[in-house]
């Protein structure tokens, strides 16, 4: 058993659920889950196998893994016989144990405001996002586990810390963070173009189907966050004003992640509503999750940063219809490509200097390859 102690500070709060739908304490399991949800997508994004954890999942028939064993295949490939696929060799299936523990320790976080949440409602919107105020501050993740569970787990937090984030409602912002001792978690980790084999296209989250982004900015005013429009009403109101104010300037982070969906779904693009409701999920009760994830706006150095990713699948397998999303895609990939909507929506003056990333890491051509997430992966 080897262990690891990832030092993280949370950029936007983290959410990691709890009981009646509040999230007053970090929740183990909520952190693994998106663990999970994440190593799922770039093992796929690697070529490689990943069961569907929603469906049946795999299960482990410890008389094959004998009997492999027995033949010489080396521990991979003997669970890989048994019925385990690389997600479930690492994180546990039905007869086989997670191969790491994580606990919290350290933990010097507290809820981001006290109270009731709030609901950006930008101008002209009858409703709107509501926020609860999820956990910031400071903890550790502790980690145990074999050799090459904290290798690859290194990895994925390192990646998880420059692209990702953990906990849920990662759609409204949530779960951003930074890891502290980055330099010692780097050198556990494993290098990724290690695993890499066939194409699986499952339908489900795979990095090749990814685009991420990241905007940059360094506005003229220091208080640029009371300009901007979805947030001007929760100002006039002193309750949610206290709240916003305190956020900014005590933690340097702005829930702007509403302001900039709703934007981009009905002020820049018109297209069919069902369309939008797939890309951007449903904030009503049918509660669809939407395929942008954005964080809040946080303070990095003199900077600001609102970074994120889409997961856009080109085909999308409904019952027995294939339905195609290529051109929704392009149009999608093109909107989060405009550095203007971003400097009109945030609602910053020419004064500011600003900088926009985004990448698709689809390969051009036949999709097949996976140079171009071993790159990504390693930048
Ligand atoms: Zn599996």
């Amino acid at each position: 058993m080897k262990s690891m102690s990832i030092k993280i500070k949370t950029l936007t709060p983290i959410w990691t659920g709890g009981v009646n739908g509040k999230c007053d304490i970090l929740h183990e399991t909520g952190i693994i889950g998106s663990m999970r949800w994440w190593y799922e997508a770039i093992v796929r994004g690697l070529g490689e196998d990943a069961c569907d954890p929603t469906g049946r999942g795999c299960i482990f028939d410890k008389g094959k893994y004998d009997n492999a064993k027995n033949k010489g295949e080396n521990e991979h490939e003997a669970l890989h016989t048994a019925g385990l696929c690389d997600v479930c060799q690492l994180f546990g299936a039905t007869g086989w144990k997670r191969r790491f523990n994580l606990t919290i320790t350290d933990n010097n976080t507290g809820s981001a405001w006290e109270g009731e949440g709030f609901n950006v409602r930008p101008p002209s919107r009858s409703h709107g996002w509501f926020l609860e105020a999820g956990m910031v501050g400071s903890f550790t993740l502790m980690i145990r586990g074999d050799p090459d569970a904290i290798k690859r787990l290194a990895a994925l937090f390192i990646f998880l810390e420059k692209w990702g984030a953990i906990g849920a409602k990662s759609q409204l912002g949530y779960g951003f963070f930074e890891i502290t001792n980055c330099d010692e978690i780097q050198g556990y980790a494993m290098d990724w173009s290690e695993i890499h084999n066939q194409v699986d296209l499952s339908g489900l989250p795979d990095l090749r189907q990814f685009t991420f982004f990241k905007y940059r900015f360094k506005p003229s005013r220091d208080d640029w966050w009371t300009r901007v429009g979805g947030l001007q009403r929760l100002l006039g109101n002193p309750k949610t004003a206290s709240k916003l104010s305190e956020l900014a300037k005590s933690y340097g982070i702005v829930p702007v992640s509403p302001v900039l969906k709703n934007q981009w779904r009905y002020v820049e693009w018109s297209a069919p509503s069902a369309t939008k409701r797939w890309i951007f999920g449903t904030s009503d009760q049918e509660k669809r999750k939407g395929k942008i994830s954005i964080s809040w706006a946080y303070r990095e150095k003199d900077m600001w940063v609102v970074r994120g990713w889409a997961w856009l699948p080109e085909e999308e397998r409904i019952k027995s219809r294939t339905i195609q999303h290529r051109q929704e895609i392009g149009v999608v990939v093109n909107m989060l490509k405009n550095e203007l909507v971003w400097k009109k929506t945030l609602n910053l003056d020419n004064n500011s200097r600003t900088d926009l990333y985004v990448e698709r890491l689809a390969n051009t051509g036949n999709n097949i390859g996976n140079d171009k997430v071993i790159n990504f992966l390693k930048r």
